[in-house]
């Protein structure tokens, strides 16, 4: 039960289908990689998970933990413990990242539960420095004129606070330097544990160098078509996604 399952899952933008059945397994303790060409539809299995309003699930369940989420409304399944960290971060003007992340961080409690403001800082400033996230980003707006390499630190700092049991990281590794990737890397290794199901999405092998999944899939044109270990995705790398676009041309016209 302990484990987050996406059944047969079925989401259109509008009348246009784009994840068409897929199913995952990713249990706590596993990181599980989805790599795909571009427009496979990664990003929007990603928000459909995490309830963004315009992603229809049509049909298929999505189950955090044995209960199904769909439906629910995207705060209410950030609660439950899932994290979603996006491709492209939104910027939040007038809103300052600590009073963001306190304000996360608070709605996590239990009812009537106030956050200790000591400590809620001095567990910021932990994660922050690990993440070599300078100090005066807290009185920033969130991702206001952050660098590609400062937002997705920024994502990562925001999962490091809220501790959630399954996240989504969707091409966490998109505008990163090697160095910037490093850190973000290091952060997401720091954070693996028993108690952490994580979702890898990523375009690039590169990525998984430096965070090692214990799984790779490859989702093609809204399903998954193959998966694997680690070496799955230096296979990709090596032949390109062509070779499976080939396998499965082959064995479609095998069962016409
Ligand atoms: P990936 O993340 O794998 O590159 P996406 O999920 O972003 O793929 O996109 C999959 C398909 O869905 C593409 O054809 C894209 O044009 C379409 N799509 C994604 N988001 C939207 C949207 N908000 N409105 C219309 N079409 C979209
Ligand atoms: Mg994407």
């Amino acid at each position: 039960m302990s484990s987050l399952v996406i059944k047969d899952l079925h989401v259109s933008i509008g009348d246009k289908e784009i994840i068409r059945g897929l199913s995952l397994e990713i249990p706590k303790g596993e990181v599980h990689a989805v790599m795909g060409p571009n427009g496979s539809g990664k990003s929007t299995l990603s928000k459909a998970i995490g309830g963004h309003p315009d992603y229809t699930i049509t049909s298929g369940e999505v189950l955090l933990d044995g209960e199904n989420i769909i439906g629910m409304e995207p705060d209410v399944r950030a609660r439950k413990g899932l994290f979603l960290a996006f491709q492209y971060p939104m910027e939040i003007p007038g809103v300052s990242n600590a009073n963001f992340l306190r304000a996360a961080v608070q709605a996590r409690l239990p009812e009537g539960e106030e956050l200790e403001a000591t400590e809620f800082y001095a567990a910021m400033y932990e994660k922050m420095d690990f993440l070599e996230i300078p100090r005066t980003f807290t009185s920033r707006s969130v991702n206001e004129g952050f660098s590609g390499g400062e937002k997705k630190r920024n994502e990562i700092l925001q999962m490091a606070m809220l501790e959630p049991r399954y996240a989504i990281l969707d091409e966490t590794d998109s505008g990163l330097d090697i160095d910037a990737l490093k850190i973000v890397s290091n952060g997401v290794n720091a954070l693996r544990g028993p108690n952490l199901g994580v979702l890898l999405i990523t375009h690039y092998q590169r990525l998984l160098d430096y965070i090692v999944p214990d799984y790779v899939h490859v989702m093609v044109a809204g399903r998954i078509v193959q998966s694997g270990g680690k070496e799955l995705a230096l296979e990709l790398e090596e032949k390109g996604y062509d070779f499976i676009r080939e396998g499965i041309e082959e064995s479609a016209s095998a069962v016409l």
